[in-house]
């Protein structure tokens, strides 16, 4: 059952194959026997599930099946979930119990789903490997030495690992993509303001994006049909159409027109990622697409774009960790600046205090000209090439990352080459479209994913490049050894 998509236990359940019940049970006795090599979950919610595929089943044989109906998921420990501990990776949240659900998870107990628990992330979703979680790294069903990415790491090797047929992930820049990329599953980030962003604890909220993880693209667009649409709670959340994004999955791309950046394909590229990357391209000559190189000429200015605003927007939204509103709480503060002091400085680890200190010094009085200010107009050029060269391209491809995972502890040392295996993603969040990573191949057996960046909202559109591509490739097909 496990080696099913989520198309097939759709169709499964439909037929009275197995019931959300017996589904459901199989997924938990996978996580309780194999997830002790992974730690891709924080919390296991086995009695809630079950109960949620009960209904589901009931809901079934009662003709009000939604459109998940009995589909068990795995939901990103950022996703505030009612009665449930939300932790977003951090001591900071440990015991933190969500009075409401989130939009996402809203959606998708309404359409019947069942959800199994919630995935390990980088503290607060800052991080590239999920080694700066609290609850520990997650490991690499491809390879238990490596990372699965990050911050989403944890969905991403639960999904591959099949553990979850599905899970939900973040994207701030890169979160989704990159550790989809790692852990060779499939993975959409929406355009900005697509999925409601409501209840999903903020990094930083002018980039942050919800998507779905799965291992094929018709299952991101069966997820996405959920996920997507206006929420009045979300002031950023768009006002338009949801298609159904399963309706177009098989057009055909007779004259695609695909752009190669450049830039994405120079110095800082692992030459075996570019080979995979290469013959990917070729799959879509065949079908018929025209491939032209094409220039986004301010591609270098995204990652030092990114790490300011990223931070300065993490600095005024983790403010609220303070103690008193929300957070961890020291033992017997001597006063109010001590409670403050210590709270956060036990609550948070290295990495979010690094964000917090760039975020506060950039945003402060003196220098907010000369870093905040100019990150907004640097983030302006850079959109602007992309528009341009979407005047002559219908979709951009590259690699998703520079290189396969890496190892654990490989580079919790150097921060700055950590930074940089987003730096074909974040450009893609700065600008607000939507990408995908689809697997595409392996070097020395790491998964090796290739990244599809498209119009605004054009989803539908990026699903059915990505479908045609899994209906003549068998990447998306292939499980690491151990777990499959
Ligand atoms: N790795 C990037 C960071 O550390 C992106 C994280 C994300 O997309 N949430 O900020």
């Amino acid at each position: 059952m496990h080696n099913k998509t989520i198309a097939e236990l759709i169709s499964g359940l439909e037929a009275g194959e197995f019931s959300s019940v017996e589904l459901t049970q199989s997924y938990l006795d996978r996580i309780s026997s194999l997830d002790q090599h992974l730690n891709s979950f924080i919390t296991v919610t086995s009695e809630r599930a079950l109960e949620q595929a009960q209904q589901a089943d009931a809901q079934r044989a009662a003709g009000q099946a939604g459109l998940l109906n009995g589909i068990p998921l795995a939901q990103k420990d950022i996703f505030c979930t009612k009665d449930v501990k939300t932790s977003c990776g951090s001591r900071m949240l440990d015991p933190f119990i969500s009075p409401y659900n989130a939009t996402v998870i809203e959606k998708f107990n309404a359409s019947g789903a069942v959800m199994l628990g919630k995935t390990n992330m980088d503290e607060f979703a800052m991080g590239s490997s999920n080694e700066t979680s609290w609850y520990c790294p997650v490991k690499n069903p491809w390879a238990l030495k490596a990372v699965p990415g990050g911050s989403s790491g944890g969905s991403a090797a639960a999904v591959a690992a099949r553990l979850a047929p599905a899970a939900t992930g973040t994207d701030t820049g890169g979160s989704i993509r990159q550790p989809a990329s790692f852990c060779g599953v499939t993975g959409l980030k929406p355009t900005y303001g697509r999925v409601s962003r409501y209840g999903m604890i903020a990094f930083a909220s002018s980039l942050d994006q919800a998507g779905p993880m799965t291992r094929t693209a018709e299952d991101a667009a069966l997820l996405l049909n959920v996920m997507a649409g206006l929420d009045l709670r979300d002031s950023t959340s768009v006002d338009k159409d949801v298609p159904d994004y399963t309706g177009s999955l098989n057009n055909e791309l007779d004259g695609l027109k695909i752009g190669l950046p450049k830039e994405y394909f120079s110095e800082g590229l692992d030459d075996a990622v570019a080979k995979v990357i290469e013959d990917a391209i070729k799959e879509y000559e065949k079908m018929g697409a025209v491939v032209s190189e094409i220039s986004l000429p301010n591609s270098k200015l995204a990652v030092p774009t990114y790490y300011i605003i990223a931070p300065s927007e993490c600095s005024s939204n983790l403010s609220r960790m303070d103690g008193v509103r929300f957070g961890h709480r020291c033992e017997n503060p001597r006063d109010l600046n001590d409670l403050y002091i210590r709270s956060r400085g036990e609550g948070f680890g290295p990495e979010v205090k690094r964000r917090i200190l760039v975020g506060t010094y950039a945003l402060s009085e003196g220098f907010y000209d000369a870093y905040y200010v100019k990150a907004q107009k640097t983030r302006r050029l850079i959109s602007n090439d992309f528009n341009n060269a979407f005047e002559n391209v219908d979709v951009i491809m590259g690699p998703a990352a520079p290189s396969p995972a890496f190892n654990i502890g490989e580079l919790m040392d150097d921060p700055i080459t950590m930074y940089l295996s987003d730096i074909y993603t974040i450009a893609v969040n700065l600008a607000g479209l939507p990408g995908m990573s689809i697997p595409a191949g392996f070097v020395n057996n790491r998964p090796v994913g290739l990244q599809l960046i498209g119009r605004h909202f054009d989803e539908a559109k990026l699903l059915n490049i990505a479908h045609k591509f899994q209906k003549v490739t068998d990447w998306h097909t292939q499980g690491p050894g151990q777990f499959v």
